[in-house]
Order: structure tokens, then sequence, then C-alpha cells
């Protein structure tokens, strides 16, 4: 089968990959989209579980030149070690990174938007002590 085509198991006619039903009256079945990581409360987070701040969530600077929103922290896979007052603290690619989690507000000193971000779990620790 050529790549883009598939054939119907009814009568074998051939059809672009997007036929949702062939001509004798048989109907692909689709498979589900892949499913993306599930958003979760940071509350819901266990040391080892890895996660993603989600775009445009988290705290940020206001850049009042541009009127760009630049986020403190980068999207790449974190991994959750422990929490801490306001906070939490998690590893990724450039090592220890310390997350706010506590109520919205504007530092006067660094100018800086803090909020809580909102996560996706990518994945979570396999627990040996299973519940
Ligand atoms: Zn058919």
């Amino acid at each position: 089968m050529p790549k883009g085509r598939k054939s119907c198991p009814d009568c074998g006619g051939e059809h672009g990959v997007r036929t949702k039903e062939c001509s004798c009256g048989f109907k692909f079945k689709f498979r589900p989209p892949i499913r993306r990581g599930k958003e979760i409360d940071v509350s819901e987070l266990n040391e080892g579980d890895v996660f993603r701040i989600i775009s445009g969530t988290g705290s940020f600077w206001y850049s009042s030149r541009t009127g760009e929103k630049i986020y403190s922290q980068d999207r790449y896979k974190l991994t959750f070690k422990k929490f801490e007052k306001n906070g939490m603290f998690a590893f990724g690619k450039y090592g220890h990174e310390y997350i706010y989690i506590g109520e919205s507000y504007i530092s006067k000193t660094t100018g800086l938007h803090y909020r809580k971000p909102r996560i996706k779990l990518v994945k979570r620790k396999k627990s040996r002590d299973a519940i």
C-alpha cells in the first residue's frame, strides 16, 4: 500500500488516509488523537513526577516597551522534587529551579509578576510501593 493510502477491508477499494467512508458503505475507524499530558494542579505532584509548565502561565515580567510577557520559567520538562513555602523545587535541563506557586503579586524590586503556573503531567514516577 503506498504511503498515505489505505484499503477498504470490505471491498478492497483504495482510498486516501483521511477518507471516512468507502463507496461500498464501509466506515473507517479513526484512531483517537494522541493524548497529550493531562493538566493537573501542582498540589497533585509527587516526588519524581515529570511535568511541563503550560505556555502562557506562571511568573512573568511585563515589558512595557514591547508589551510582551517574558516568562521566568522555561517550557522544558521538569522533575518535581519538593514543596517549599509558596513554591516548589524541581529539576530540569539547567539544574534546580524554584517555581513560585503562591498567591499572585508583583515584586516591587524586580518587577516580576509572581503567579502560580498551570502544569501538564508528562509522566508519573513509577512507584514501587503502589497503593
Ligand atoms: Zn469498500
